[in-house]
C-alpha cells in the first residue's frame, strides 16, 4: 500500500477567547488560528488526516512557509513511498530539506507523520496505540491554561476553569516577575491540590528568574517549562543547579537528538512532549521512551491543535499511561473542532478516541467552509 495523493487544507478558525504568551497575543475572540491539515489517500483508497499548526509568535513557521514546503518539497517526497515505513517516511522527509540546528519544518512534518499514522492505523483496523504494541489508558487529565493579562482576567480564568472541573493549571509566564508570581499564588489558592505548570515560552531574563524562582518555589508551582530563550545553555544550567522543582524545555527540543543532548548536558528533569514541534507521533514516540529510560518527569503538551491534532495527542499520551494533566488547550480557545463528533472532555479529563487509527472521523464540509476554496493538490 503506497501513499498516492495528498490535499492541503490551509483553514483560519475563529478562536473563542484571549491566548497569550512572554511573545505577545497568540489570538483571542474575533481573531483566527491558521491550521494546516493534509489528506492522505492511498492507492487502496484509504484516507487518512493530520494536522500541522503553526503560530508565528510560538516558532518561525508559518501558515505560508508550512504550505509551501509541503506542497514543493515533503509531499513529493513521500507520494509513492509505502505508507508502513513510518521511518523511510521521516528520512526522505528529512532528506529533501536540510536541517538548521534540527530538522526543518517540524510542524509541517507532522501533518504528515499523523496522516500517515492515521491513514495506517485505518488500513490495518488498529488504534494508534495497538499499531505500536501498548495498552493504552483510557482518558488523560487535562490542565487549564491561564493566560492572563491582569488581575481581573486572572481571577476570571481562574473560576472558568475551576467551573468546568479543572483541577490542574498551565500558567503562561515571563512577562512580568511580580505578576507571575501573584498567578501562582492566586491559582494554588483556588486549586490546593493541583498540578501548577508555568511556562515562560524563554521570557525571563537570567537574573529575574534567579531572583523569582524561590518565590515561585514557596508558592506551590510543580514545574517550570522554558525559562530562558531556547539558546541560552550555560544560564540553563546554571538555573537547574538552584531548582527544587522540575525543569522542562520546550521550543529547543525537536527531535530525540536535541533531548538526548539536553540530557546529556544535564540541562533539564523534565521532558515536555509535543507532536507539533517534534515532526508527528514517530519522533515523538522515540522521545518518548527515551524520557522514561532516563529517566525524567513526562507532561504532554500541544499547540492549540484542532480535534485531528488533539486526537494524535491523545493517542500519544494515553499509549504510554501519562498521568499528569495535558496542556492541550484547543478546546478552550478555539470555536470548531473539524470533527463529525467532537471529542469528549468531562470534568477536566479526555476521553481518548476509539476506533482504528487517530479515532475520529472528520467533518470535511467543516474543513472545506474554512479553507474557502483554497485547497491544493499533490500528486
Ligand atoms: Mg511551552
Amino acid at each position: 500500500m503506497i501513499i498516492q495523493r495528498a490535499e492541503i487544507y490551509p483553514l483560519h478558525l475563529p478562536m473563542k477567547a484571549l491566548f497569550k504568551t512572554s511573545r505577545g497575543a497568540i489570538g483571542g475572540a474575533g481573531m483566527e488560528r491558521t491550521v494546516v491539515l493534509v489528506k492522505l489517500t492511498s492507492d487502496t483508497g484509504v484516507v487518512g488526516w493530520g494536522e500541522g499548526s503553526p503560530s508565528r509568535l510560538w516558532s518561525s513557521e508559518t501558515m505560508e512557509s508550512v504550505v509551501s514546503a509541503l506542497q514543493r518539497y515533503l509531499l513529493p517526497a513521500v507520494i509513492g513511498r509505502a505508507v508502513s515505513d513510518l521511518a523511510g517516511l521521516h528520512q526522505a522527509m528529512n532528506a529533501v530539506i536540510a536541517p538548521g540546528f534540527s530538522i526543518a519544518h517540524p510542524i509541517a512534518k507532522c501533518a504528515v507523520d499523523t496522516a500517515v499514522h492515521d491513514l495506517l492505523g485505518k488500513a490495518r483496523g488498529l488504534s494508534l496505540p495497538e499499531l505500536w504494541g501498548y495498552a493504552p489508558t483510557d482518558e488523560a487529565v487535562l490542565s487549564w491554561t491561564v493566560s492572563a493579562g491582569d488581575e481581573t482576567a486572572l481571577d476570571s480564568a481562574i473560576a472558568e476553569g475551576r467551573e468546568r472541573g479543572y483541577a490542574n493549571f498551565n500558567l503562561k509566564l515571563g512577562t512580568d516577575p511580580a505578576f507571575d508570581l501573584l498567578q501562582c499564588e492566586r491559582v494554588r489558592a483556588a486549586a490546593p491540590d493541583g498540578f501548577l505548570w508555568g511556562d515562560a515560552n524563554g521570557g525571563y531574563r537570567f537574573h529575574d528568574i534567579l531572583r523569582l524562582l524561590p518565590d515561585l518555589e514557596a508558592a506551590g508551582l510543580d514545574l517550570l517549562e522554558q525559562p530562558l530563550p531556547a539558546n541560552q545553555l550555560r544560564d540553563l544550567a546554571a538555573l537547574k543547579q538552584r531548582m527544587r522543582i522540575p525543569l522542562g524545555a520546550d521550543e529547543p527540543i525537536i527531535a530525540p537528538r536535541e533531548l538526548m543532548e539536553w540530557i546529556r548536558q544535564d540541562l533539564i528533569t523534565a521532558y515536555v512532549a509535543k507532536p507539533s514541534r517534534s515532526g508527528g507521533l514517530f519522533p515523538s514516540r522515540i522521545c518518548m521512551e527515551i524520557a522514561d529510560h532516563a529517566p525524567l518527569m513526562t507532561v504532554c503538551s500541544g499547540l492549540t491543535e484542532t480535534g485531528i491534532g488533539l486526537a494524535a495527542n491523545a493517542q500519544l499520551a494515553c499509549a504510554f499511561g501519562i498521568q499528569r494533566p495535558c496542556a492541550w488547550n484547543g478546546p478552550q480557545f478555539l470555536d470548531e473542532s473539524l470533527l463529525t463528533e467532537p471529542l469528549t472532555i468531562e470534568g477536566g479529563k479526555l476521553r481518548r478516541p476509539e476506533g482504528p487509527g487517530l479515532g475520529v472521523t472528520v467533518d470535511e464540509d467543516k474543513v472545506r467552509h474554512y479553507t474557502n476554496g483554497g485547497e491544493l493538490h499533490v500528486e
